[in-house]
C-alpha cells in the first residue's frame, strides 16, 4: 500500500463515520504566543476544547503537520539517530467535540488498525492510565480499560503511568488520560524470546508507539487542579510515517515510500551508499528528515532568519548542512537539490510545496552558502581559540562564543578539536548555554491567573467593521504578569469594536469608559484561541456595569489607510513585476506599511515609480470599499481573491474588494480609497534569497515627511543664498570645489619641492650621519613624500620631522637603510620613545616610522632629544 493510498484510506474511514475532512492548519503558528509551531494535531482545535466556539462540526478528521523541535515537545536529538522520530512528520487524527467519547473511540481505531489496514492483531499492544496518587488523586482509567478488554485479551493491556498516559497540551489547559496502541514488529524468533509488552514505551525501535487516544475531560487550572470539562472531548494522533513502516512491512520509517525517494537521491548527490555505515546511515537520516521541516516551513510563509521561529528553521538547516560537511563530505550546497524529489513525491498532498518550489529551493541555496562562509569563518576562528589556549583543554566559553554568536554547531566544534588532539571544557559550555536559556527564558516568561467568569458567552461578537464605539459587558477576566510588561489585565467583552491583530494589522488601541465617567485604557487587544483579549493596566471599579468601549480613532484610520494601500500594492505589484508576486508577509501599523513578496530581482527605479502611481491611480480613482463577509471560500476564489500560504481559513470567509483588487481579508480598511490621500514608497530591500520588501507611507505620514523634506530644501537654499536652482548652484559648487582641491595639491607640491632644496642646506653632520631634526608645515603625506625624495638622493640621512596638524602632533623619523644596517638604529623604535613628549604613540618600520600625539607642545621638546641617538 503507498502512503498515498494510506492516507487517503484513514480520511475516508472517518469521513464515512460522519466526520468532516478538513485541512491540516499550517505548521507555522501565527497567531499564538504560547506555540511557535503546531506540535500536534490538537492545536488547530483549541478553542473548541476550550469552548471559546461555537462546534460547527462535531466530528472531524484530518492529517496535521507538525513539527517538534521546540518547547514542551522537542525531538530534535534523537532525530536520525532513531528510526521513527522525526522534525516534521504528519498526525492522522479524528476528532470529537463533545459529541462522542471513549467507546467509539476505541472500537473505530482497532476496527482500522485490524480489519481495514489488517494489522496482525497479536503484533499490537494497548496501554490504559493507571492512576495517580499525586496531588491530582486521579483513579484507574477503568472505561477505557473495560471497553479494551471487551476486544483484546487482558496480557496485551498495558497500565500506563502518568508521563505516557496523561495527555496534556501545557502547563494549563485541556487534558486527559490517554490509551495508545503499540506495535511490535520484531521477528517471531525475538518475540518469543522477550515479551513485547515488556518493551512498550522502553524505546525499542521496533516496538514503538503508532497511535495516541486522548480523551479530554480536564481543564488544568493556574494553580495546577484540575476541574472537569462542561463537554468531553476526544483527540487522537497517529504518526503517519509509522503507519506507512507498519503497512509496508519494513522496520524503518526511512523505509518507507515516503523517504526512500529521497534518500536515493541523497546518494545519488554525495555518492554515499545508506545501509553501509552507521555515521554515514544518522547523517543520511538528518538530511532526509530535515529538508521536509525546512520545506515545509518556508511554504508556510517562515523564512530562516535571526530570530524567533526563523531562528528554529535556520537551525534545523544547519544542523544538516553540517552533517553532510562532516559526514558525507559535502563542500557545496546540496540541501536544496533535494526540493525537486521532495515535491514530486508530497506536492499531491500538499500542493503549497509545489506551488512555491523555486522559492524553497533559492531560500535554502542562499542558506546554505551563507553557513558554509560561516564555517569557514568558524574554523579560522577555532585556530585563533585553539592558538591562544594554554594546555589542551579549550574553554567552554569560548566555545559557546563561536556557537552563539557565528552559529558554529558545536559536535562540530568538539569533533575538530579531538582531531587536533584537544579536548573541551563540556561543562564550562553547558553552563554558558543554560545562563543564555535563563536569560531568555525570564525575559519572556508569563504567568497568567485563572480567568474569572463573570458570565457564560461563547462566541463575542466583533463589531468594528461598523463601529468604533460600542456600549460592552465584562465576561470575563485574568491577571497576567510578565518582566516585558509588568502587571497587566486582559478582558473579554461580550461584543467590541476593538480589532485584534491579525493579518498583519495591529490591534486597536483607546479606553472603557464607565457610567461615573472612570476611564481605563485598553493598551492592546490581541486574539488567543480565537479569544479577542483586551490589555489594560487595571480593571474597572464595579466590573458588571455597562461601559462605553471606545476605539482610538485617529490611530485606526491611519492603520485603515495603510492596510487598503497594502492590497493595491500587491496588486501592482503583480500588475508590473508580474504574477509570480505573492505576498510573504505584510505589517500594518498606523505610521506605516511593510510587505514582503516574493520577486527574484532588485526593483528598478522605474519599476518602483510605476508602482507607486499605480497605486496612486487607484487613490485618485475613489474606488469604494466593498466587502462580503461571508463568502464560501471556493466562491471567494473563483472570483479572483488569493488565499495566502501559511494562513488558516474557515468554511466561510470574507472578501474586501476596491476595483479589481480583490483579497481575503479579516482587516479593517477606508471606505474610499481617496481616504488614503497618498502613497508613497520609502525603501526597497532584500529580505532572503528571492524575496524582497517594500516600507511604504500614506496620509498624515506623507504629508509629514513632505513637510519634512520641504523643510530640509528650504534649509538647502538658505544655505545657499536662496539660488534659484539649488541643484544647479550645488553641483557648480562641487565642480569648483574639484578645482581648488587640485590647485592646492599642485602648490603643495612645489611648496615641498622649494622645501626639499632649503632643508638640504641645513643638514648637518653629526657623527658620520647627515641629521635634521626640525619642525614643517606639511602634512603626514607630504612629510613622507619629502623624506623618501631626499632619501633617494643620498645615503647617511637621519630626519627627524615633527607637525601640528588640527590641533594633533605629529612626528616622523627617516632614516636610510645603511644607518639601519651599520648603527643598528630604528625609526619604530625612536618614535615610540619620543612619543611620551607628544603624548601618543606609533610605530612603522626600522626605516621609517610615525608618532601621533595629543600634544603639540611637546614637539620642540622630541625634536632636541633626536641628536642623542646619533652621538
Ligand atoms: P513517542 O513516545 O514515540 O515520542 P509521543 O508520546 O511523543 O511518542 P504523541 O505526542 O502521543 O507521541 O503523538 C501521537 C503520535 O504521533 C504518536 O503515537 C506517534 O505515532 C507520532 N509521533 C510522535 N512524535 C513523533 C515524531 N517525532 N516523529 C514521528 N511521529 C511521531
Ligand atoms: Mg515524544
Amino acid at each position: 500500500m503507498t502512503s498515498k493510498d494510506i492516507r487517503k484510506q484513514f480520511l475516508s474511514f472517518f469521513g464515512d463515520k460522519g466526520h468532516k475532512i478538513v485541512p491540516s492548519a499550517p505548521m507555522v503558528i501565527k497567531d499564538d504566543p504560547t506555540l511557535l509551531f503546531t506540535n500536534a494535531g490538537m492545536n488547530q482545535f483549541k478553542e473548541f476544547f476550550l469552548g471559546n466556539s461555537t462546534i460547527k462540526n462535531p466530528r472531524v478528521v484530518d492529517t496535521q503537520k507538525c513539527l517538534r523541535v521546540s518547547g514542551k515537545h522537542n525531538d530534535l536529538e534523537e532525530v536520525g539517530k532513531d528510526t521513527y522520530h522525526h522534525t516534521m512528520f504528519e498526525m492522522l487524527g479524528n476528532w470529537s467535540f463533545g459529541d462522542y467519547f471513549k467507546e467509539e473511540a476505541i472500537k473505530w481505531a482497532w476496527e482500522l488498525l485490524t480489519e481495514v489496514f489488517k494489522i496482525d492483531k497479536d503484533s499490537l499492544y494497548v496501554s490504559v492510565f493507571e492512576g495517580s496518587d499525586d496531588a491530582d488523586q486521579l483513579g484507574i482509567d477503568q472505561e477505557a480499560y473495560d471497553l479494551w478488554k471487551a476486544i483484546v485479551p487482558e496480557d496485551r493491556i498495558i497500565m500506563g503511568n502518568k508521563k505516557d498516559n496523561f495527555w496534556e497540551m501545557g502547563d494549563q489547559g485541556p487534558c486527559g488520560p490517554c490509551s495508545e496502541i503499540h506495535v511490535d514488529l520484531r521477528s517471531a524468533e525475538e518475540k518469543a524470546r522477550v515479551s513485547g509488552a515488556s518493551l512498550v514505551n522502553a524505546d525499542h525501535p521496533l516496538v514503538v508507539e503508532i497511535w495516541n487516544l486522548v480523551f479530554m475531560q480536564y481543564n488544568r487550572k493556574a494553580d495546577g487542579k484540575l476541574e472537569s470539562l462542561p463537554a468531553k472531548h476526544v483527540d487522537t494522533g497517529m504518526g503517519f510515517e509509522r503507519l506507512c513502516m507498519v503497512l509496508q512491512g519494513v522496520k524503518s520509517n526511512y523505509d518507507t515510500d515516503v523517504f526512500k525517494p529521497i534518500i536515493r537521491e541523497i546518494e545519488a548527490i554525495t555518492h554515499k551508499k545508506y545501509g553501509a555505515d552507521e555515521k554515514t546511515d544518522i547523517a543520511i537520516r538528518v538530511i532526509a528528515d530535515h529538508i521536509r521541516a525546512v520545506s515545509f516551513s518556508i511554504a508556510d510563509g517562515q523564512l530562516p532568519s535571526n530570530t524567533g521561529a526563523g531562528y528554529v528553521i535556520r537551525r534545523i538547516l544547519r544542523r544538516a548542512i553540517r552533517y553532510g560537511f562532516t559526514f558525507l563530505d559535502t563542500k557545496g550546497p546540496f540541501m536544496y537539490r533535494l526540493v525537486n524529489i521532495l515535491t514530486n513525491t508530497m506536492g499531491e498532498a500538499f500542493p503549497e510545496l509545489k506551488e512555491q518550489k523555486q522559492l524553497i529551493e533559492n531560500v535554502i541555496k542562499e542558506e546554505e552558502h551563507s553557513f558554509l562562509n560561516t564555517l569557514e569563518q568558524g574554523l579560522v576562528l577555532l585556530d585563533q581559540v585553539i592558538a591562544g589556549t594554554k594546555g589542551t583543554e579549550i574553554d567552554g566559553r569560548k566555545a559557546f562564543e563561536l556557537y552563539d554568536t557565528y552559529g558554529f554547531p558545536i559536535d562540530l566544534t568538539a569533533l575538530i578539536l579531538s582531531e587536533k588532539g584537544y579536548s573541551l571544557d563540556e561543562a564550562g559550555f553547558e553552563k554558558a548555554m543554560q545562563e543564555q536559556k535563563n536569560r531568555s527564558k525570564s525575559a519572556s516568561e508569563v504567568s497568567k491567573e485563572d480567568w474569572v467568569v463573570l458570565a457564560d458567552d461563547v462566541e463575542q461578537e466583533f463589531v468594528g467593521y461598523d463601529m468604533l464605539e460600542a456600549n460592552v459587558k465584562l465576561v470575563k477576566y485574568r491577571k497576567v504578569t510578565s518582566k516585558k510588561a509588568g502587571e497587566q489585565y486582559q478582558l473579554v467583552f461580550n461584543l467590541t469594536p476593538f480589532y485584534a491583530e491579525g493579518g498583519g494589522q495591529v490591534g486597536d488601541k483607546g479606553y472603557l469608559e464607565a457610567p461615573n465617567g472612570d476611564v481605563i485604557y485598553i493598551l492592546d487587544t490581541k486574539k488567543e484561541n480565537n479569544e479577542i483579549i483586551h490589555f489594560a493596566k487595571n480593571l474597572p471599579k464595579n466590573l458588571n456595569e455597562t461601559f462605553k468601549a471606545v476605539v482610538d480613532k485617529k490611530q485606526r484610520r491611519r492603520t485603515e489607510a495603510n492596510h487598503t494601500a497594502t492590497h493595491l500594492l500587491h496588486q501592482a505589484l503583480r500588475q508590473v513585476l508580474g504574477t509570480h508576486v505573492e505576498q510573504k508577509g505584510s505589517a500594518v501599523h498606523s505610521k506605516y506599511l511593510r510587505f514582503d513578496f516574493s520577486h527574484f530581482a532588485k526593483l528598478t527605479a522605474e519599476q518602483l515609480n510605476e508602482v507607486e502611481n499605480f497605486v496612486n491611480a487607484r487613490i485618485e480613482g475613489r474606488l469604494p470599499f466593498e466587502e462580503n463577509r461571508k463568502v464560501p471560500m471556493k466562491e471567494a476564489l473563483e472570483q479572483g481573491a488569493m488565499a495566502l500560504f501559511g494562513e488558516k481559513y474557515g468554511d466561510t470567509v470574507r472578501t474586501v474588494r476596491f476595483g479589481q483588487s480583490i483579497e481575503l481579508c479579516g482587516g479593517t480598511h477606508v471606505k474610499n480609497t481617496a481616504d488614503i490621500w497618498h502613497f508613497k514608497i520609502k525603501s526597497e530591500s532584500a529580505v532572503a534569497a528571492g524575496i524582497r520588501r517594500i516600507e511604504a507611507i500614506t496620509s498624515d505620514a506623507v504629508k509629514d515627511f513632505f513637510e519634512e523634506n520641504n523643510k530640509t530644501l528650504q534649509g538647502i537654499k538658505e544655505v545657499l543664498h536662496n539660488a534659484q536652482d539649488p541643484i544647479k548652484a550645488v553641483s557648480s559648487l562641487q565642480e569648483e570645489n574639484a578645482r581648488l582641491k587640485k590647485e592646492v595639491e599642485n602648490l603643495l607640491k612645489e611648496k615641498a619641492k622649494n622645501l626639499k632644496g632649503e632643508l638640504k642646506n641645513e643638514l648637518e653632520e653629526v657623527n658620520g650621519v647627515k641629521f635634521l631634526a626640525k619642525k614643517v608645515d606639511l602634512d603626514a603625506g607630504g612629510i613622507k613624500d619629502l623624506s623618501f625624495e631626499m632619501g633617494n638622493n643620498e645615503d647617511n640621512l637621519f630626519l627627524l620631522f615633527g607637525t601640528e596638524q588640527n590641533g594633533k602632533a605629529l612626528l616622523s623619523c627617516y632614516i636610510s637603510k645603511n644607518l639601519v644596517a651599520e648603527r643598528e638604529l630604528n625609526a619604530g623604535v625612536i618614535v615610540r620613545e619620543l612619543g611620551k613628549y607628544i603624548q601618543g604613540g606609533g610605530g612603522g618600520q626600522p626605516f621609517f616610522a610615525t608618532a601621533g600625539g595629543k600634544k603639540p607642545e611637546g614637539i620642540d621638546e622630541a625634536l632636541a632629544k633626536a641628536k642623542d641617538y646619533i652621538k
